[in-house]
């Protein structure tokens, strides 16, 4: 797909508004029914955000892990993209989790960067290796996070930034759009629909697909997150099930409880997939060889 790429084509662009709306079906969506904005270009004005920052700085945390092959392929990338566009201008804390210190890639990081890298074992199978961030996280953000930053997010490795990626993402419980789902109805989400599973979600319910690619907020109200897929997670561990999509099942069971403050649209997590001329996109996945990457 690299030849869908923007960065390596040149053609007209297409705007939001022409993907959004390709059918005229659905109402351009800015407020979600509970009164969270839903963040797009546009809907926010950056030099007026950027000088409330200014007057009010803040630390924000960005944590990520990269264990086996992820590591080889993906953090460089994802790091020095984020260095360039990840809240230019205000201070930030990676949170890096390797699985071999030796291997962490080499950035020239910008002023107010601070790297604080952490080895963890890697689980064997990737679907516990995902899951398991949520431990990590409980743990991390309980020690010492929550006493070293205003606001944390959370993300996937396989990912890198495009453009800035500013302070309009700040919010108490920021939710990321899953970019292949943001015009489908409830019913087409890939929920745990298994109610034996503690990440289950009844037909006709939920309000977004959310993806667990991204999310974050202040220390406290993230930490009740990570602690709640967590034991959710454990919880089905018990009963020898496992949710379909793994931590982020439990993830989407929280945000129907836990409704987010602030929901990114997809072009904060953007799929070149869908349409390779997408604007405004700040965040895009990464093309992904998943037999390459994954060892089971
Ligand atoms: N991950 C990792 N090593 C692995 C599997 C997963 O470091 O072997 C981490 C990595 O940060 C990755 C995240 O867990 O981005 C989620 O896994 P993945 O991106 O494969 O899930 P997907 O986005 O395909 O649902
Ligand atoms: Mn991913």
């Amino acid at each position: 797909y690299s030849n869908l790429d923007p960065q390596n084509q040149k053609s007209e662009k297409l705007s939001w508004l022409d993907w959004f709306l390709p059918s005229n079906k659905v109402e351009l969506r800015t407020k979600t029914p509970w009164n969270a904005p839903i963040l797009w270009e546009g809907t926010f004005n950056r030099t007026y955000l950027e000088e409330y920052y200014r007057n009010n700085p803040v630390t924000i945390g960005l944590t990520v892990f990269a264990l086996g092959k992820y590591l080889d392929k993906y953090l460089e990338k994802f790091l020095a993209s984020a260095d360039k566009h990840f809240m230019p201008g205000h201070k930030v804390i990676y949170y890096v989790m390797v699985d071999d210190h030796s291997k962490l890639p080499y950035i020239e990081y910008g002023t107010s960067r601070f790297l604080k890298p952490r080895v963890v074992a890697k689980e064997a199978r990737w679907q516990d290796v995902s899951m398991m961030r949520m431990k990590t996280l409980t743990d991390m953000l309980q020690d010492f996070i929550k006493d070293e930053v205003d606001y944390v997010f959370c993300m996937d490795v396989d990912m890198d930034f495009r453009a800035p990626y500013g302070v309009e993402t700040l919010g108490e419980l920021v939710a990321q759009a899953q970019a292949w789902f943001m015009n489908s109805p409830n019913t087409a989400f890939t929920y745990e629909r298994r109610p034996e599973s503690k990440a289950y979600i009844e037909m006709g319910q939920g309000d977004f697909y959310y993806h667990a690619a991204v999310f974050g907020g202040t220390p406290s109200r993230v930490l009740d997150l990570v602690r709640s897929c967590y034991a959710g997670i454990m919880e089905d561990k018990k009963n020898n099930i496992e949710a379909v999509w793994h931590d982020e099942s439990h993830l989407n069971k929280y945000f129907l409880e836990h409704k987010p403050t602030l929901i990114l649209s997809p072009e904060y997590c953007w799929d070149y997939k869908i349409h390779a001329e997408m604007e405004h996109v700040k965040l895009a996945w990464a093309m992904k060889d998943y037999a390459e990457v994954r060892d089971n």
